[in-house]
């Protein structure tokens, strides 16, 4: 198990399986001679990559980071990406019951960050998580109402506007860092869509950042490593450089949501190369 005390918080890496993306996508215009050194794909050039949520322990609340995939897609979207639906085991595993979190953070709404939101009961998408306030930020919700031909099929809206509706998710708008619950906040880092958050977890001088689909997995380190999926890459090859302008001297604990072996990392630039030292 991948847990870690940070000052006043326990974190704890709760994996909701792994599921395939094709290689091409998940390393944009990087040539497959390339990727392929650091990545097998197999013989249907699927990658294999993890579906990393953090379970964040403090003082006084218990705080959900992203809710992986879920068990809410349709059969062809279950054929192609094959999740394994692991989330609820892995926070049962830790002792922890649905109904003990108070807080869940989705970075953003595609249907790989927000599944657990959400469950089917009787037909209808309930909260799995009854007692917990959910954030997102308004922009990205926005967006999802009126996603483009291209990116329509990364959101499902049963995963939030159901939560929306009931008043149990709240939206939150601005670019600056907002406090969610005392140590924990939000802050909008652009790139991979509009109005990704990182979310940032600070204590006793310490900080851990997740930082979400800016920076998936320690594959893609390096600023001009983009997937595919990224609406902005431009924008995610200068986000990436400001995130690494502070998170390397300040030694922030980088968690990555996709990589299915370093969920987290220290960063490092050695020779002008990225480098990783595993938590
Ligand atoms: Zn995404």
């Amino acid at each position: 198990m991948h847990r870690l005390t940070l000052g006043d918080f326990e974190l704890t890496i709760l994996s909701d399986g792994n599921y395939f993306l094709d290689g091409g996508a998940f390393f944009g215009v990087i040539p497959k001679v390339m990727w392929s050194k650091r990545m097998q794909p197999d013989e249907l050039n699927r990658l294999s990559c993890g579906l990393n949520s953090v379970l964040v322990r403090g003082a006084t609340k218990t705080v959900l980071i992203e809710t992986g995939i879920g068990n809410k897609l349709g059969e062809r979207m279950k054929k192609i990406y094959a999740p394994e639906e692991k989330l609820l085991n892995s926070l049962h595993a830790v002792g922890v019951a649905p109904e003990e979190i108070d807080v869940v953070i989705n970075t953003h709404l595609h249907f790989d960050h927000c599944g657990w939101n959400t469950v089917y009961r009787d037909g209808r998408a309930v909260p799995t998580f009854p007692n917990a306030k959910y954030y997102v930020q308004r922009g990205e919700w926005e967006y999802a109402q009126r996603a483009s031909e291209r990116d329509r099929i990364s959101y499902i809206s049963d995963n939030y506007d159901p939560l929306i509706r009931s008043g149990q998710m709240t939206l939150l708008s601005g670019n600056q860092e907002q406090e969610i619950v005392p140590g924990i906040s939000v802050e909008v880092w652009p790139g991979h869509t509009r109005n990704m958050w990182a979310v940032f977890v600070r204590s006793a001088g310490k900080t851990a950042c997740y930082i979400s689909d800016l920076i998936p997995t320690t594959w893609h380190l390096e600023p001009t490593w983009a997937m595919a999926y990224d609406l902005f890459p431009m924008e995610v090859l200068d986000n990436r450089k400001r995130y690494y302008a502070r998170a390397i001297p300040e030694k922030w604990l980088t968690i990555f949501t996709h990589d299915p072996h370093v969920p987290w990392a220290y960063l490092d630039k050695v020779e002008g190369k990225m480098t990783f030292k595993v938590a």
